[in-house]
């Protein structure tokens, strides 16, 4: 029962009391006492509680888990299903062409779940660089509705831009986090839309004052979202169904990113639904309207397009691989042998170190090293610490399926001078030999002095 005690205060208060006789055994009262457990009531509150919310979040890391399985399960049936189909012998060749397109679109979904965990690890981290550039707002326009178009199109959707100008040129933003943003309501806003439209529209409000914002609406017509689900939607692993029996693909990963994404780019991301109407997704993004010639700013410059193999000009150089996994061996000679350099390969990094001494030695040093991180015998950070300490000072390119938060660092503090995340595309690799092969050739600079010839040299 609640009580007030004699200072006022309310609380809660357990009462012992007992019957009292005369002396005849008539019951003539009670007397007893008032205990107060206002602190035992509260801490039994708050320990249920907390039960609650370890239950909660026991469901959660439940559902979570059996989503992220799916989520990889799915692919890699594609990929290792095709693969099996597309050793089968007689295969017509547009089929050998679509299994190759199946295993190809699977590849990228897992990759994008494992970017999609990384990047919230990152983010929750507070370790996410952003990389503010000037860019034309035209061309990330085009970039994010020329995919999302594909999509919708493939659905029988419609997908319009409506620009409301005057619209800026070009903005100072991350772009690579902006396109992520918007591809990602996109892609949403196709993936739960069954009939109906798409649209981005584009707006700027207070044009030329100093708080111009650039508002970017996505809109559907889809399924909606229950309005108690909607300030729910940008948790992590939130997903309005979660069941074993949902309809749509995911693992709740993305929204969670593009609000964390939207608040560090300076902006804001809100979302409004009606159910079984559509929603509309808003990112406000301050803008700071940029003088600077844009860059030049080709969408997944970065990233893992495996290209079509057709190479504008071949590259010449004589490239040492160090890397002991074989299947990333092969894959590797066939790109090189697309893009034009010599491949030679150390299986480990002692190897590797052996092998560059040699090559100076002979007169031919290599015009640069691509080094796995993970090696046998001795890592990669160990080989490049080793070669900067013996004066090696040609490119040194870490290779490596450690994409975490702060391993692109590690990286360059052992000596490297760049660094690619597995899985490496062939767009992405001539990009980076490019850059680094400049004005080399197989009998190019000698990148260090031969010291003790056929030893390796260092600790
Ligand atoms: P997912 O990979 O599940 O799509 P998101 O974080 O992108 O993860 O979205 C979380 C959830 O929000 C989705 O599972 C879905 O329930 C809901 N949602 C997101 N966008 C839309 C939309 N345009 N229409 C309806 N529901 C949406």
């Amino acid at each position: 029962m609640t009580v007030h005690r004699a200072d006022g205060r309310p609380c809660v208060a357990m009462l012992l009391a007992s019957l009292v006789r005369n002396t005849h055994g008539v019951p003539v009262g009670f007397m007893g006492s008032l205990f107060d457990i206002t602190d035992r009531v509260r801490a039994e509150q708050a320990m249920a509680e907390a039960k609650q919310l370890a239950e909660a979040a026991n469901r959660a890391k439940t559902e979570f888990l059996a989503n992220v399985s799916h989520e990889l399960r799915t692919p890699m049936t594609g990929i290792l299903g095709f693969s099996e189909l597309l050793g089968r012998p007689g295969l017509p060749a547009d089929q050998q062409a679509e299994f190759l397109r199946l295993i190809r679109q699977s590849g990228e979904s897992l990759l994008k779940l494992v970017n999609g965990i990384l990047d919230l690890a990152r983010i929750e981290a507070d370790r996410l660089t952003l990389r503010k550039t000037s860019c034309p707002l035209e061309q990330i326009i085009g970039d994010v509705t020329t995919a999302a178009g594909l999509e919708a199109a493939s659905k029988g959707l419609q997908l319009r831009v409506v620009r409301q100008e005057p619209l800026p040129e070009t903005i100072l933003t991350d772009p690579q986090r902006l396109r992520q943003i918007l591809q990602n309501l996109l892609q949403n806003a196709v993936k739960f839309t069954e009939r109906g439209e798409v649209c981005l529209s584009v707006r700027c409000v207070d044009h030329e004052q100093p708080g111009a914002r650039l508002q970017f609406a996505v809109s559907d017509t889809g399924i909606g979202i229950p309005a108690g689900d909607l300030d729910r939607i940008f948790l992590p692993f939130f997903q309005v169904d979660g069941s074993a029996t949902r309809r749509y693909g995911g693992a709740g990963l993305g929204l969670a990113i593009c609000f964390r994404l939207a608040q560090a780019l300076g902006g804001e991301l809100t979302a409004q639904s009606s159910l079984g109407q559509g929603s509309t997704f808003v990112f406000a993004l301050p803008v700071a309207a940029d003088d600077k010639r844009p860059e030049n700013l080709t969408p997944g410059a970065a990233g893992n397009d495996a290209g079509s193999g057709n190479v504008p000009t071949a590259l010449r150089g004589r490239v040492l691989l160090a890397e002991d996994d074989p299947t990333t061996c092969e894959l590797l000679r066939h790109m090189f042998q697309q893009l034009g350099p010599e491949l030679e390969v150390a299986e480990n990094g002692r190897q590797a170190c052996e092998l560059a001494e040699q090559s100076r030695c002979d007169g031919r040093p290599y015009d640069l090293i691509l080094l796995d991180m993970q090696l046998p015998l001795m890592n990669g950070y160990d080989v490049a610490a080793r070669l900067r300490q013996a004066g090696w000072q040609g490119p040194l390119i870490a290779v490596t399926a450690h994409a975490m938060a702060g391993d692109r660092e590690r990286c360059l503090a052992a000596g490297c001078d760049d660094y690619l995340a597995k899985p490496i595309g062939l767009a992405q690799l001539r990009e980076t030999l490019t850059q680094h092969l400049a004005g080399k050739s197989a009998t190019g600079d000698i990148p260090f002095g031969c010291k003790h010839p056929g030893q390796p040299e260092g600790n």
